[in-house]
């Protein structure tokens, strides 16, 4: 028998997945052609060229045990260390190698970050809409998620966060580019944020950190700019992946990057490290680490994120259904047009169309739809946006 605590997580386990399950075996049925999954944040372009170049060229370095073996928990010096100097370069920040840890994703990221600041019973502060999985990272570490609420604009409501924090309180989420409502969180934003969670500090008597999400750091459109969070306020834990940018979901590779001067570095540094080990990562892949210490500064593929978002609006738009306009990432925020999210994909799905409903993001009456797929499924699925809107009629 498993657990109670896992049956629970079986139970109520991700509805992003389940779609994406459900799309596979409606496809089998159907033909690929009669169905749309917008479900799942998978990259459908492949990674820049400069990744297979890398690759080729660690898999004929001479040295297999080198390239293959363990290495530190947090990861290869030198690849830290080029991260760190690549952060800095960019952003003006400060990261040391040894404030970067290799991650398994941002994902990992995350759960070693948990893992490292939470005790039993202490609370993470989360922006609903939030990425429904931190539910699940936070309960993995006996941790438990306060949501609060964003604007009518999606952007935190910094006076709500500062309020909410509590004596358990040890950390806030923030994701920008946002999923699932593709909103960025602007310089004014972040400069309110760090200045609550300064006071919150203070008050506590001890940090609040605010851990960053960043996994579509670059993926913003339309003359949006993503200002690096981690520049803000200085008891930030940074969670990268390559996942988005570089399109390797599937490899598995990201960081944590802990400034200098945040409280408590020195022990924050060794136990992500620790974390990393015990959770059973042991590290994050080797191949991967070396692959991306020759692409630190690839750029990824915005413009065709950008094209895609563009030909997904026009469907929309076409149907006449309501969506939040996307600055970043590559989700699609739609209105359901009675309110009612679980019917909206129920209905959708008749249709061949997969999208998520937004209660699995902590909120009512929207779905979450993917546009990182090919261009010809957005084009494709137009007749079908159709349909779906007039339904409603
Ligand atoms: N955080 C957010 C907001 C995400 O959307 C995702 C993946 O979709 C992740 C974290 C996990 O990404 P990774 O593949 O880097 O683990």
């Amino acid at each position: 028998m498993i657990s109670k605590k896992m049956q629970a997580m079986v139970n109520s386990s991700s509805a992003i997945r389940a779609m994406f399950e459900e799309g596979k075996r409606l496809a089998s049925l159907w033909g690929e052609d009669k169905v749309f999954d917008f479900s799942l944040g998978n990259p459908n372009i492949a990674p820049p060229a400069a990744v297979a170049d890398a690759v080729r060229a660690e898999l004929q370095a001479d040295d297999p045990v080198f390239l293959h073996g363990y290495m530190s928990n947090a990861g290869y010096d030198d690849v830290r260390a080029k991260i760190a100097s690549s952060l800095n370069a960019r952003f003006g920040t400060n990261y040391e190698g040894g404030g970067v840890v290799m991650t398994v994703g941002a994902a990992g990221g995350l759960n070693v970050v948990l893992k490292s600041l939470l005790d039993d019973g202490d609370e993470v502060i989360v922006v609903s809409p939030y990425f429904g999985e931190y539910r699940c990272y936070a309960a993995n570490f006996g941790g438990k998620l306060v949501e609060v609420p964003a604007l009518a604009d999606f952007m935190p409501d910094c006076a709500a966060i500062e309020a909410a924090v509590g004596e358990r309180t040890k950390a806030v989420i923030v994701n920008t580019p946002n999923n699932p409502t593709g909103a960025v969180y602007g310089a004014d934003v972040l400069k309110e944020l760090a200045h609550a969670l300064e006071r919150a500090s203070k008050r506590a008597g001890r940090p609040v950190y605010l851990i960053s999400d960043e996994p579509y750091r670059e993926l913003v459109y339309g003359g949006a700019v993503q200002p690096y969070v981690g520049a803000y306020y200085r008891n930030t834990l940074t969670c990268y992946s390559y996942s988005k940018s570089l399109s390797l979901a599937g490899e598995r590779i990201g960081y944590i990057a802990i400034r200098p001067d945040a409280d408590g570095y020195d022990e924050l540094c060794a136990a992500c490290g620790v974390a990393t080990r015990i959770l059973g990562f042991v590290n994050a892949p080797s191949l991967m680490q070396r692959v991306i210490a020759r692409c630190v500064d690839v750029k990824p593929d915005v413009e065709f994120y950008d094209r895609n978002r563009a030909l997904f609006e026009s469907v929309l738009d076409e149907a006449g259904l309501e969506y939040v306009k996307p600055q970043g990432a590559f989700y699609l925020f739609v209105k359901a047009p009675d309110g009612d999210e679980a019917k909206f994909c129920a209905r959708a799905k008749e249709r061949g169309i997969l999208i998520v409903p937004s209660t699995s993001f902590g909120v009512k009456g929207y779905a979450r739809a993917a546009y990182c797929v090919s261009p010809a499924k957005i084009e494709g699925s137009r007749e079908a946006f159709k349909a779906l809107a007039a339904s409603y009629n």
